[in-house]
Order: C-alpha cells, then structure tokens, then sequence
C-alpha cells in the first residue's frame, strides 16, 4: 500500500526529488524566455518547502482518563496537582524526543510517572476489584513492526508498562496474565510488590460506597487510566495504555486496556491511539483498530476517525475518549465524558494540558 505519510528521510528525498523537478521545469522555461514562469516556479518550490519543514519532527499526546468531572466540583489544589502531573510526564517526553529517543521508550517512561502517581488509575492509586484487590492491564504496540505486548490481571507488577515492554521485546507471545505475567517478569528483573503498594484510602473509599450502594456506579470512580501516543523523530509511531480498571471488578474482569486493537494500537501507515472509558464498549467496537482501519481505508484524518469512533461508542451508550497520533503530528483527544485528563507536546513548541470539554 502506498504509505499515508513521509518520515523525516524520505522527506527528505522527497525535497531533492522536487528540486531536481523544478529545476528541470526553470531550464526549460528559461529556453522558452517564459518570464512568468522563470519567476513562478521558484515561488512555488519555496511555499512546498516550508510547508515540509512546518511538519514537527516528534510529537506526543498523553491522557490521565476520561469521566465524569465538573469543573466546580474539582477544588482547585487538585486541579494544580493534576496539572502539574501531566506537566511533568510531557516535559519528560519533550525531552526525550528531542535527544532522539524511540517512540517506544518514551511511552514506557511517561507512562511510568503516572503509574507512579497516586493521582490516576494505573500503578499505585489504582481501583479496587469487588474482593478488595488491585488488579492491572496494560499494553503497547509498536507501530513500524506491528509486535506488541500485554499483561492483564497481574497483582503485583509495580509498573505493568514495563511488563507490556518485556512482552512485546523478550517474549514470543503477546499477552501474558495473571500468575504466569508476574513470573515472567520477575526473571526479567522487574520490580515486583506486594499488592497494598497499590492501594490507596482515595480508590477505598470508592469502593466501600459502591458495595454500599450509597450511590450509582459513575465513570468517575474509575477515572484515571493512563496512556501515551509518540510520533518520533525516526518516523516511527507507539502507543500505551496502562490502568486499574473499573471500580468494584469482578475479580478476573479484563478491559480493554491490554487488548491489542481495543484499548491500543499503532501501526505506522495510519496512527497510534490509546483509549480510556468503559472498556466492555471499547472491545465490541474494536475502538482502537476501527480508527486505524478508517484512516487505512476510508483515507479519514486522525481527527475525523477518532470522532465517527467516538460516535459509535456514543450510540451504544459507552462513555470515554481516546488520544490519537499520525506521522505527521496531527492529534486527536475526544472524548464524550464531561472531561479527560489529557495533553500534548510538538517539536514546533506548541503544547497544551487540559482536563474539562
Ligand atoms: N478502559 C478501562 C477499563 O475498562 C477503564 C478506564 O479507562 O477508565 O478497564
């Protein structure tokens, strides 16, 4: 298939390609003594050039989650930590990318912060099954070999990201669960905890209201999955998605999150997208492969493909939201909740962190 978009070399031949070209097009209107065109042609040849050059060199989208969140409600304190949170995991991916690091290390680095943080659901702070554990997914494919990697309901794993990596690079599956995930890690020399690592009075508190019944199930007692979408300065795309789950899980509960196609997929014909809302929705509608699919067959732009996707979801009656990259840079962050954690860096120096609609 013809590719979608150029990497930074082939852009590059792409510019000497077109010089050669104009070149060619100047000499001969030169023979012709064609004023117009000897004036024209130049003009033209330095408009495509910038244009080229006006394509940012990485870029990178991340999100905290998607639910129910009111803008009055969220205090002001909590607000600044969050942002300060995301702040700090796109800083770190800015800085990565412009030392030249691959798409897939700066997902597992970033991601790692928010695991790390008892802010959102994904490593510690995490949600809590209704048997009162912590359990966790997660996954990142790689765009340029289409290879993958999945842990789901693993216990003990500190940062499931990680865990993903080791799958996808030193296995020969693609997903790993439970027992068997935690076991195979270990002998990679990753860190392992005991599960209350996880656990955090916040995600408790959830919990006990829930199996009270004191109120409803809403989105925002799961709010907090965590994911990263890269373009890098190789051409390359990756995506990861790392969470929790829902609050009040049965125990055993997969989401969406460590299903390759689901919550995450990459492929660097079209994009890299990650996904948080209710995950049962997301695998009905192989959300993240669907967008792929749009961009791949129906030539939609990253944006577009995110909103028909988002779309679906919305007429099934799943709430969420999704981050979305492409070679080029475009971005998407959609979403149907009243808000997502979410924000974005490009080498062109244009960021923006934001959290409501
Ligand atoms: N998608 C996650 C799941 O269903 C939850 C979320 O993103 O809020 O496990």
């Amino acid at each position: 298939m013809k590719p979608l978009f150029l990497t930074p070399d082939e852009n590059e031949n792409k510019i000497s390609a077109m010089i050669s070209f104009f070149s060619v097009l100047i000499a001969g209107a030169k023979k012709l003594s064609m004023q117009y065109f000897k004036n024209i042609i130049p003009a033209l040849l330095l408009i495509t050039v910038l244009q080229i050059n006006a394509q940012p060199k990485y870029a990178m989208v991340i999100h905290g989650g998607a639910g129910v969140m009111s803008e009055e409600k969220m205090s002001r304190e909590a607000r600044t930590e969050y942002e300060a949170k995301l702040k700090e995991a796109l800083e770190l991916g800015d800085k990565m990318l412009n030392e030249g690091a691959t798409a897939t290390d700066v997902v597992v680095k970033v991601i790692n912060i928010l695991e790390d943080s008892p802010l959102f659901n994904a490593g510690k702070g995490a949600v809590f099954t209704h048997d009162g554990k912590v359990e966790l997914d997660a996954s990142i494919m790689d765009g340029k070999t289409l290879n993958a990697g999945a842990v789901a309901g693993v216990r003990d794993i500190k940062n499931p990201i990680c865990a993903a990596r080791e799958v996808m690079l030193n296995s020969e599956h693609v997903f790993l669960s439970g027992k068997g995930a935690s076991e195979f890690v270990k002998k990679q020399g990753l860190e392992i905890v005991p599960n209350k690592y996880f656990h955090t009075k916040a995600r408790k508190e959830s919990l006990e209201q829930l199996l009270k019944k004191e109120r409803t199930r809403t989105n925002n007692d799961n709010t907090g999955t965590v994911g990263c979408v890269v373009s890098d300065s190789h051409g390359n795309l990756c995506a990861g998605t790392s969470t929790g789950g829902m609050t009040n899980k049965r125990y055993g509960r997969i989401g969406d999150t460590p299903v390759i196609g689901a919550g995450t997929y990459a492929n660097n014909k079209t994009c890299a997208v990650s996904c948080t809302g209710h995950g049962e929705y997301y695998i009905r509608l192989g959300f993240a492969r669907d967008i792929s699919a749009l961009m791949e067959y129906k030539n939609l732009t990253v944006q577009d493909a995110c909103k028909t996707e988002i779309a679906k979801l919305t007429e099934l009656n799943g709430t969420g939201g999704v981050i979305a990259i492409d070679r080029l840079g475009n971005i998407a962050m959609e979403f149907n909740t009243s808000g997502m954690f979410r924000g974005f860096i490009k080498s062109t120096g244009e960021k923006e962190v934001a959290i409501f609609k």
